[in-house]
């Protein structure tokens, strides 16, 4: 006869690490709720890792010549941030690396004049502002440059540090989960966690699960046999250049389209390369191209948009990867952080930021919900030292450059493996032929 299982009654679980589910887990804990956050691989593994980092206000979702619903909504997402990175807003993210606290736009000769009057306009004051010649970036400071230049109020992240921060805010809560031995259970309408380990059951139960698990929300409302909230997927394929080229640029080219035609952002990979991670229309557009292909497109792109920068040396890998964002009429872009009850259960939620940016966004609408649901921190906080020594702890996601240009003495080690391997077989060969 099996033991009886080990209940373990917390306030929310939180399924999936990516920036959503911790981001949420610092809010929920700050507030004094006992929860568990519980991911299947590392974290920030998927899009969060494969984002560009870059907190916006929304002003790249203008570019059609208007403000949107999108951009008033996230307009005050940067300040939010910017609280947060100096310790004094809603989440502490104190040991988050900052890689700019600015972004450009450029446009070239060929962008309309009506959003260049736009651009120009009053109502963006403070929000985008023109720059003169002789402050222009370096990347962009040659005689050839022909285009507008502006700069915007968005930041960029480090997105590995602030996944590592996020993490060791609330390190005590996250933990691995392997499914192999794990399953839902439902019981009046009430779900509920079983994990199996070592002979023993533990029951996870809480007022609230919430789905924060990205294109993998899909699947885990599948397993209980719902459809709903549904998702759409964004494929997407992004470009890194690996190089020597010593200037670091966060920019947005901006091109006849309603979104950016090119979206460079810089991240040092080691003490001498650097990459410059490439998006925008050109990673939207590369999404069905094969990684040949769309490298060529790239290198073109970027010999036409910045014919002075020498990347001659470098090395191309790309990134396929999709956004998952909630369903919207018509595959539109949603201008909000989405969170929704499951239908047919009593205690789940199920979310998507549909940006980095939205995180914020994300925990308040999660709180507001909660606050109407009479929802409050009940539960024992030591309940989840239960969970301590039973599941392990989740490491961090690589970022998708580390994984695609792994560090050279890798490939040291490797051959010196292979020669100790061969001198060995060698050994071997001369020891048989000693004894015959
Ligand atoms: C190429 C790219 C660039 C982007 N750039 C920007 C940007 O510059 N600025 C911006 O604001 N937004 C950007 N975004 C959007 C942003 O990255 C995403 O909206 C955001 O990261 C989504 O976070 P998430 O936590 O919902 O999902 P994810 O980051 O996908 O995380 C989901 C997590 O859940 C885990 N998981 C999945 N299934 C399960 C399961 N069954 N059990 C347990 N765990 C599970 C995964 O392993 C993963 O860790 C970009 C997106 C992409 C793809």
């Amino acid at each position: 006869m099996s033991a009886a299982p080990v209940y373990i009654d917390l306030d929310i679980a939180i399924i999936g690490g990516g920036v959503a589910g911790l981001w949420l887990a610092n809010r929920l804990k700050r507030q004094g709720f006992t929860l568990a956050l519980f991911e299947q691989n590392a974290l920030g593994s998927d899009q969060t890792m494969a984002s560009q980092g870059m907190i916006h206000g929304g002003m790249k979702y203008t570019l059609s010549g208007m403000l949107t619903g999108a951009s008033e909504t996230i307009a005050d997402m940067p300040k939010h941030w910017r609280a947060c990175l100096c310790g004094e807003g809603d989440v502490d993210l104190r040991n988050t690396r900052l890689l700019s606290d600015h972004f450009y736009l450029w446009s070239g000769n060929s962008v309309s004049s009506k959003l260049s009057s736009f651009l120009a306009s009053t109502a963006l004051n403070g929000r985008v502002d023109p720059v003169p010649d002789d402050r222009r970036p370096p990347v962009l400071r040659h005689a050839d440059f022909g285009g507008n230049l502006y700069k915007l109020e968005d930041i960029v992240l480090d997105v590995h540090s602030l996944v590592t921060n996020l993490a060791h805010n609330i390190e005590a809560n996250c933990f691995h989960i392997d499914w192999a031995h794990a399953r839902w259970q439902t019981e009046s309408n009430n779900l509920s966690l079983c994990i199996e380990r070592e002979g023993q059951t533990y029951e996870v139960r809480a007022s609230r699960f919430i789905f924060c698990a990205g294109k993998g929300n899909r699947d885990l409302l599948a397993s209980l046999g719902l459809k709903r909230p549904a998702m759409q997927l964004r494929p997407l394929q992004q470009v890194m250049v690996k190089h020597k080229y010593p200037y670091s640029f966060y920019g947005h080219c901006l091109g006849a389209e309603t979104t950016p035609r090119l979206t460079i952002s810089s991240h040092k990979l080691n003490s001498t390369d650097y990459i410059w991670y490439l998006g925008g229309s050109i990673a939207e557009k590369g999404a069905s191209l094969s990684a040949d292909e769309l490298i060529i497109k790239a290198q073109l792109e970027l010999a036409e948009l910045l014919p002075w920068v020498d990347m001659s040396g470098a090395e191309w890998k790309t990134l396929p990867v999709q956004r998952a964002e909630p369903l919207q009429p018509n595959f539109l872009r949603p201008e909000n952080a989405f969170v929704g009850e499951a239908t047919g259960l009593n205690n789940l939620l199920v979310a998507w930021p549909t940006k980095l940016t939205l995180a914020p966004n994300l925990a308040n609408q999660v709180l507001d919900l909660l606050k109407a649901n009479k929802i409050n921190p009940a539960s024992d906080p030591t309940i989840t030292h239960s969970l301590q020594g039973v599941l392990p702890h989740p490491p961090i996601a690589a970022t998708p450059w580390e994984i695609a240009f792994p560090p050279a003495e890798d490939a040291v080690i490797a051959v010196s493996h292979k020669l100790q391997d061969e001198l060995s077989e060698a050994y071997d060969e001369d020891e048989e032929e000693g004894k015959s």
